[in-house]
């Protein structure tokens, strides 16, 4: 009988072996529900807290990665193991930044995460609608699912690619009005076979490949610019209408050398 969770841990230790030694929590919202409530369109969530939050309803290992998902958002197995690996994307991106916090800090991370309750994440139920239209740029539609998010991605999808029938396309799976994961993955170059054996926060930490980096902040500005006051997407949506492509074929072109 097919168990996800058992799939979900063994994707996500091929992925990220560094982890090992700390505890997956993989938990169906309908077993959470005295702790949290997810909210009708969600289908899943993550925060660096959440595990200490749920410890009654854990065999309590310690601190680790924890998601609570709605099992009954999920069509496909496919798409419910992929919704695991995005909740373990945003996972790596926390501890990636709370970790150098918490060095700078001297704090402990635990301490940290702690204090950074307010990171919860929502996840978009599928089928997925736009991303809504927010009209104040400190928070876009693509608000933690930016660069840092969308290199990991990449990063999990390429240590899967033997294991897992899935493609970035899957964990990312919704562009918020960001480019496409075609593109993230292209400027990416070479750097998930350069740096398959590293653990992922230490990729998520580090600075990305500067055509990486130019690209991610020429298409966050390009998004923004997309947003108009009044809250609506020009053209009829975040990535649709030619000029849209238009833009985000030249610039890619001028990023390649092409
Ligand atoms: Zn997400």
């Amino acid at each position: 009988m097919f168990d996800w969770k058992t799939e979900a841990t063994e994707l996500i230790r091929t992925a990220d072996p560094h982890r090992a030694g700390e505890p997956i929590y993989l938990i169906p919202a309908c077993k959470a529900r005295r702790f949290v409530t997810l909210p009708a369109n969600v289908a899943g969530f993550t925060s660096l807290a959440l595990a200490y939050r749920l410890r009654p309803l854990l065999d309590w290992q310690g601190w680790g990665f924890c998601t609570v998902l709605h099992l009954g958002a999920f069509r496909r197995v496919l798409h419910l193991l992929a919704a695991a690996l995005h909740e373990y994307a945003h996972h790596v991106c926390g501890v990636a930044e709370v970790g150098m916090v918490a060095d700078w800090l001297g704090h402990p991370a635990a301490d940290c995460y702690l204090r950074l309750e307010q990171t919860w994440t929502a996840e978009t139920r599928p089928p997925h609608p736009r991303p809504a239209c927010v009209p104040n740029p400190a928070e876009p539609p693509w608000h933690h699912h930016d660069a840092r998010f969308r290199r990991i991605a990449v990063h999990l999808a390429h240590r899967l690619r033997f294991a897992w029938p899935g493609d970035v396309a899957d964990i990312i799976h919704q562009d918020y009005g960001l480019a496409s994961t075609l593109a993230y993955r292209s400027v990416l170059g070479h750097e998930p076979q350069a740096r398959q054996s590293e653990p992922l926060a230490a990729i998520a930490a580090s600075p990305a490949p500067p055509a990486f980096e130019e690209f991610a902040a020429w298409d966050a500005e390009r998004a923004a610019a997309a947003l108009n006051p009044r809250g609506s997407f020009p053209g009829g949506g975040p990535s649709a209408g030619p000029q849209g492509d238009f833009a985000e074929k030249t610039a890619f072109r001028k990023i390649l050398g092409k």
